[in-house]
């Protein structure tokens, strides 16, 4: 008996030498990561309107973020249409909690539908060093395809800034190719397509197909929320790493998209899919530095 477990111990103990692996799985990037996807609660009565299982104040984010290697967060509020008032109170609010936190990266948002408004204030937020806009054509009932949509994208182009839009819609089928041509029409602003069209992301391998143009200035970045815990492990998975990789994993980024998913399960999630380590330090933090032009 004893022989036969010195046996197995050192059958193992060879096994990690020649492979470099334990028995638990390939060995995962640890270093720090950028959570480009949060929901917070700005306003009162909200922090649990996300979620059943979890509240989102800036006390929950800042709790997540020390327990698991996240150095940055992304901190989101969405605007309402016809309501300016509250749009500026929002943006102020997340641009207020990243002027104390360092570690808080603000995501304000407009209302496309509020015209010229609504670029006056992506010109005040962008003044206050705002890069990032938050869209949501479900949640704000908005489409794409609309000439405002159009016009908004011109403006981020000319601001330098980021659009990251939402990009599964349960009523529009053609929002993925929608969000596409508003992308290659508007190559001056950098889009993040958020949960990576979740069901619908085999559209997303048109990029590939731009990809060969010269005239294609690689302006689609797609985060993982969403998409990594809900298909990351399911019989989609090798089409969905598939598709990452013909895509470029260089255009990926990390998102939790707390409180609806939990960041230290949305982390799990992404190391689940099989991907190197080189891969997952660029999905978790390289790539978001080089889009949100931060020293790594
Ligand atoms: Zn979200």
């Amino acid at each position: 008996m004893k022989k036969c477990f010195t046996y197995a111990c050192s059958l193992s103990l060879l096994l990690i030498a020649l492979t470099g692996k334990s028995q638990s799985g390939p060995a995962h990037y640890t270093g720090k990561i950028i959570d480009t996807h949060v929901h917070i609660a700005v306003e009162e009565g909200e922090s649990n309107s996300m979620s059943t299982e979890r509240t989102n104040t800036l006390k929950d984010v800042l709790a997540f973020m020390s327990t698991a290697s996240i150095v940055k967060a992304g901190i989101i509020t969405m605007a309402q249409k016809g309501n300016m008032a509250d749009t500026r109170l929002r943006n102020d609010s997340v641009i207020a909690l990243s002027k104390k936190y360092n570690s808080l990266i603000p995501i304000c948002s407009v209302h496309p539908m509020d015209g010229e408004e609504a670029f006056a204030e992506m010109e005040r937020v962008h003044k206050q060093g705002v890069k990032i806009i938050k869209l949501h054509p479900n949640y704000q009932r908005f489409d794409v395809a609309a000439p405002e949509v159009a016009a908004l994208a011109h403006k981020a182009g000319e601001l330098d800034m980021v659009l990251l839009f939402d990009s599964y819609s349960p009523l529009d089928g053609n929002e993925i190719g929608k969000l596409i041509m508003l992308a290659v029409g508007n190559q001056k602003a950098q889009f993040i397509f958020a949960h990576m069209g979740l069901v619908n992301f085999p559209q997303l391998l048109t990029i590939d197909a731009l990809k060969k143009y010269p005239w294609y200035k690689n302006n689609i970045w797609l985060d993982v929320s969403a998409v990594a815990p809900i298909l990351g492990d399911s019989p989609f998975h090798d089409q969905l790493v598939w598709t990452m990789r013909k895509i470029g994993i260089d255009q990926f980024l990390f998102g939790s998209d707390f409180p609806v998913f939990d960041p230290l399960a949305a982390i799990k999630s992404v190391h689940a899919m099989g991907f190197t380590q080189e891969e997952e330090k660029k999905i978790f933090y390289t790539n978001a530095c080089r889009l949100l032009q931060l020293q790594p």
